[in-house]
């Protein structure tokens, strides 16, 4: 037994956690509750007790566990075709990257499965773009990205992340990556040479605790890849199609990037789709044979995801983000001064700096946990906040309630 809490929990939720601690990799640390249905904004454990799901997967689940619509996209998929791998085509890859392009207001879609393949996508097509478009030398293209980032796990991703968990005994990195500051155009400015093909940045960072940056920080660095011919790429896998009451992080301050890394709620929580949407002369510098993924673009992926475009092509998920989400961040910035230091967040998402002295947020989400609330800590302190989209005021009051007395809890017995 490892990792796991289980001095609460009773036989079914026991034996499930032994289960999963004793064949599957302990490269998670998740909280003691066994989740075995859900619907909307509320799951359900194996001993059948319910909890607002106020991560939705980061983000994966924006529109709610067995959203109506997009089950039936995917079921009625399932009953003609899932498979048929790019070597052929299939009859829903074309209207998906029609109508996903349009979102976004770009020419094309190259279709993949993570979040991190659309990531390692994104920078492969700039280093392919800064080689045969902008002219840079073999081999010589630099990345400047963001202190803090997240992108994902893999090999390249990780060579330059800054988060010791992440990289450590993963080595060696991949070079080619400039790392400055987040929220700083000036160190920006700087990292760019002639042989930077693009600035990759996500316009909110998630995994760093909902940080939004200065206001004038994305429309900076739009100004400084235009001037320098630089392409802008933003991974907006968590911050976008939705969740901060807008299409895109980047709309919030009127930015459009070169290229949009999208990814978790493209998939409708039902199966992985991710992509990298841009234009032509971007993303028409790759041939065939050059990138590819055996399910990139499948028909079942492709279904669902031309649902969740046709979903937020209406705008109302972006609408609804935005007003609850107002007044969730009011309710949060209440408690500041009662057990919380600081609220951070755009729509839907918020990061919660709890007073460490009071207890880590590992420690609050567990609390949370037992009174109903499922939520995830990040970096000590912080909790993190992403009710799926479909949540109800009520219930938002609700968990914001949870949370002050799980606050006032912890209080008193620091007393
Ligand atoms: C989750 C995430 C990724 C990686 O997505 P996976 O599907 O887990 O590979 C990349 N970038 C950001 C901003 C993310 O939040």
């Amino acid at each position: 037994m490892t990792a796991t809490d289980l001095t609460s929990a009773s036989a079914a939720t026991a034996e499930a956690i032994a289960l999963e601690d004793e064949h599957a990799a302990h490269n998670y640390h998740p909280l003691p509750v066994v989740v075995a249905s859900g619907e909307g904004a509320w799951v359900t454990d194996v001993e059948g007790r319910r909890y607002l799901d106020c991560l939705a997967a980061y983000s994966a689940v924006n529109f709610g566990h067995g959203n109506p619509r997009l089950v039936e996209a995917a079921r009625e998929q399932l009953g003609r075709i899932t498979l048929t791998s790019r070597a052929f085509h299939n009859d829903r890859l074309g209207p998906f990257v029609t109508e996903l392009a349009a979102l976004c207001g770009k020419d094309m879609v190259l279709p993949m499965n993570t979040g991190a393949e659309a990531v390692e996508s994104g920078v492969k097509v700039a280093r392919a773009w800064g080689y045969r478009v902008k002219g840079v030398a073999a081999d010589a293209a630099n990345i400047v990205v963001m202190a803090g980032n997240f992108h994902g796990r893999t090999t390249t991703i990780i060579s330059f992340s800054d988060d010791p968990d992440a990289r450590d005994d993963f080595g060696p990195y991949t070079p080619g990556f400039r790392t400055v500051p987040y929220g700083d155009a000036a160190a920006v400015a700087s990292a760019i040479d002639e042989n930077t093909v693009a600035v990759l940045v996500e316009p909110i960072q998630g995994e760093a605790g909902v940080v939004v940056p200065p206001a004038d920080f994305l429309p900076a660095l739009r100004a400084l890849c235009t001037e320098h011919r630089v392409l802008l790429i933003a991974d907006e896998i968590q911050s976008g199609l939705g969740r901060v009451g807008a299409t895109f992080a980047c709309d919030l301050v009127g930015v459009v990037p070169d290229l949009y890394l999208l990814g978790k709620a493209l998939g409708g929580g039902i199966v992985p789709v991710s992509a990298v949407v841009g234009d032509r002369d971007v993303l028409g510098v790759l041939h065939p044979g050059e990138h590819g993924s055996t399910f990139g673009g499948n028909p079942l992926a492709a279904s669902v995801g031309l649902e969740v475009v046709r979903m937020l092509a209406s705008g109302e998920p972006q609408e609804r983000a935005r007003v609850l989400g107002e007044h969730l961040q009011s309710r949060l910035r209440s408690l500041v001064g009662h057990g919380v230091v600081e609220v951070r967040g755009a729509g839907l998402w918020a990061g919660i700096d709890i007073d460490p002295a009071l207890a880590t947020g590992r420690e609050a989400c567990e609390a949370l946990m037992r009174r109903g609330v499922l939520a995830k800590d990040t970096h000590g302190s912080t909790i993190r906040l992403a009710p799926p989209i479909v949540v109800e005021q009520a219930d938002l009051d609700w968990a914001v309630d949870r949370l002050a007395a799980v606050l006032e809890e912890f209080a008193v017995s620091d007393r």
